[in-house]
C-alpha cells in the first residue's frame, strides 16, 4: 500500500491526464476518479444492477453496457432520480477509490480527481498538485480534444472551481502552458520530492 497520496486536479483540458501519464511512466500508480466512476457501473457490477432495477433495461445499450446519454437525459429533468443516482454512486465510488488506493504498491500514489476542490476531497490527501493553464488555453485544448463547441466547454468551466480557487489550495503547481516537453522537468522534480516525502513517512 502507498502510504503517501498526492491528489491531482485541474480544470477541464488543463492536462491532468497528460501529467498523470507522465507520472505513470515513472511507475507511480494512478487512481483516476473518472475511470473509477466507469468501473462501478460495468456490466455485472452491483452499481449497474441497481440502475437497471430502477430504470429498466432500456437504460442499457446494445452491448448490455450503461447508456450514459440515456441516463444523463433522465437525471437532467428529474431531480429525484438525480439524487437517487448520486446516493447510489458516491459510496460505491468512495469504496472503489479506497480499494485501489490500498492496492497501490508504488512508494506514493496519485489520485486524479477533476472535482478535488469542489467536492472537498482535497482534505483527504497528503498533498495537492494542480495542473494549471490560462482559461483561454483550457478552452482551446478542450474544444480540439472533445470536438466540442465553445458554449459547451464554457458551461463546464463555469460549473467548476475557478483557477484562483484551485491555486489557493495547491501545494504544488505544474504550469502546462508550454508544450508537452516542458512537462518532463517539472514532473521529474516533483517525483523526486514526493519520493522524499513518502520515504520520510517510513
Ligand atoms: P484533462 O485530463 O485535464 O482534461 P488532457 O490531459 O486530456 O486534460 O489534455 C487536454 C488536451 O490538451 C488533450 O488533447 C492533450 O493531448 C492536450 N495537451 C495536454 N497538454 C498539452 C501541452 N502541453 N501542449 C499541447 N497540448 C496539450
Amino acid at each position: 500500500m502507498s502510504k503517501y497520496v498526492v491528489g491531482v486536479s485541474g480544470g477541464i483540458g488543463s492536462g491532468k491526464t497528460t501529467v498523470t501519464n507522465a507520472f505513470a511512466k515513472l511507475n507511480v500508480d494512478i487512481i483516476d476518479a473518472d475511470v473509477v466512476a466507469r468501473d462501478v457501473v460495468t456490466p455485472g457490477s452491483d452499481g449497474l444492477r441497481a440502475i437497471i432495477e430502477k430504470f429498466g433495461t432500456s437504460i442499457l445499450d446494445k452491448g448490455e453496457c450503461l447508456n450514459r446519454r440515456a441516463l444523463r437525459q433522465i437525471i437532467f429533468s428529474d431531480e429525484q432520480a438525480k439524487e437517487w443516482l448520486n446516493n447510489l454512486l458516491h459510496p460505491l465510488i468512495r469504496q472503489e477509490t479506497l480499494r485501489q488506493t490500498i492496492a497501490a504498491t508504488s512508494q506514493y500514489c496519485m489520485l486524479s480527481v477533476p472535482l478535488l476542490i469542489e467536492n472537498g476531497s482535497y482534505k483527504n490527501v497528503d498533498r495537492v498538485l494542480i495542473v494549471d493553464i490560462p482559461e483561454e488555453m483550457q478552452l482551446a485544448r478542450s474544444m480540439v480534444r472533445d470536438n466540442a463547441d465553445e458554449k459547451i466547454i464554457r458551461s463546464i468551466m463555469a460549473a467548476q472551481a475557478s483557477r484562483e480557487q484551485r491555486l489557493e489550495v495547491a501545494d504544488d503547481v505544474i504550469d502546462n502552458s508550454g508544450d508537452e516537453s516542458a512537462l518532463i522537468g517539472q514532473v521529474s522534480r516533483l517525483h523526486h520530492r514526493y519520493l522524499g516525502y513518502a520515504a520520510a513517512l517510513g
